[in-house]
C-alpha cells in the first residue's frame, strides 16, 4: 500500500511525501529546506531516505526549498523542461540534480511508477501525477488547477487516493480584500480551483472508484478548512458517497493522505 502525507499545503508552501515499501519520494518542495527536513522528521523519516523529488511547476510555493536541498543532497529532481528553463535563470545548484522531462512523461522511482498529466495554470508549465505502486495501489495529485479538463479527470479515474486542490470559496474571494487583478487571476481558466468546482470533481472521481480524498492548497485569505470540507462533503453525501473519506491538508502540519487497507472493506 502507498502511504502519503501532505507535509504542508497552500500558498505558503507545498510538499507531499509518498512512501511505498523502501521507496520514499517527494512531490514539490516549497517553504525552506529546514521546513522540509522538520516535516519529514515529524513523519519518522529524513531527506537521506528520499530517492527522488518530482516537481509540478516552477511557482515559488512549490520549489523554494529545492536550491538548498540540491546543495546539501544529491537527490534527482524530476522536472519538465519549461519549468527547469525558468528556474535555471536564478538557480545555482538545482541543475546539477535536475532530470529534465517533456511535459507528459513516465518515470519509475523504486517500486513506484509516476505518469504526469497537464494541468492548466498560470505557470510556464504545470503537471499533476498519477502514482502507481507495483502492488497496484494508486494515488493521484492535482493542484494549482485553473479548471478541470477531460485529461485531468481521465488521469485520475480509478485512483484509490486523490489529493486535489480546493483553493477558495468564490464569495469570500469576490467580496474579499484582494485587488481586482489578483481576483481575476485566481478566478481565471489558468488560476486556482474553487471549493464548488472541486466538489464536482470529487463526485466524478468517487463514481470512478476513489475512496479517499485530501483537499489541498487552501487559500488562507479566501477559504476556511470548514468551507472546503463541507462543500465537498455535502456534494459527496448528496451523490450517495457517504462512506468516501475526506480530509483537509494543513498549511503547516503533516496530514495523512492515504486510506489504510482496512478502509476498502468499509466502502
Ligand atoms: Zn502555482
Ligand atoms: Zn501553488
Amino acid at each position: 500500500m502507498i502511504t502519503a502525507y501532505t507535509l504542508f499545503s497552500g500558498s505558503g508552501g507545498n510538499c507531499i511525501y509518498v512512501k511505498h515499501g523502501k521507496t520514499e519520494i517527494l512531490i514539490d518542495a516549497g517553504k525552506s529546506a529546514l521546513s522540509v527536513e522538520k516535516s519529514l522528521a515529524s513523519v519518522g523519516t529524513s531527506m537521506e531516505n528520499i530517492s527522488a523529488i518530482f516537481v509540478t511547476h516552477e511557482h515559488s510555493d512549490h520549489i523554494s526549498a529545492l536550491e538548498i536541498i540540491s546543495k546539501k543532497y544529491s537527490v534527482p529532481i524530476h522536472i519538465t523542461s519549461p519549468s527547469l528553463d525558468f528556474i535555471s535563470r536564478s538557480s545555482k545548484y538545482i541543475q546539477k540534480n535536475a532530470v529534465e522531462h517533456c511535459v507528459k512523461y513516465e518515470q519509475n522511482a523504486g517500486s513506484l511508477h509516476l505518469s504526469s498529466f497537464v494541468i492548466p495554470h498560470d505557470s510556464v508549465q504545470n503537471v499533476g501525477y498519477r502514482i502507481t505502486s507495483d502492488d497496484g495501489d494508486t494515488l493521484g495529485i492535482a493542484t494549482d488547477m485553473g479548471h478541470v479538463t477531460d485529461e485531468i479527470k481521465e488521469s485520475l479515474f480509478g485512483c484509490r487516493n486523490v489529493i486535489v486542490e480546493s483553493n477558495h470559496d468564490k464569495d469570500m474571494l469576490i467580496f474579499g480584500k484582494y485587488p481586482d487583478f489578483l481576483k481575476s487571476r485566481i478566478l481565471s481558466e489558468n488560476g486556482h480551483l474553487s471549493n464548488e468546482d472541486c466538489s464536482s470533481l470529487v463526485c466524478t472521481l468517487a463514481d470512478k472508484g476513489t475512496i479517499n480524498f485530501t483537499l489541498a492548497h487552501l487559500s488562507r485569505e479566501n477559504n476556511t478548512p470548514e468551507a472546503a470540507f463541507f462543500t465537498s462533503r455535502n456534494a459527496l453525501d448528496k451523490c450517495g458517497f457517504k462512506n468516501v473519506y475526506l480530509g483537509v491538508a494543513s498549511p503547516c502540519c503533516a496530514v495523512i493522505a492515504t486510506a489504510p487497507a482496512a478502509y476498502d472493506k468499509v466502502i
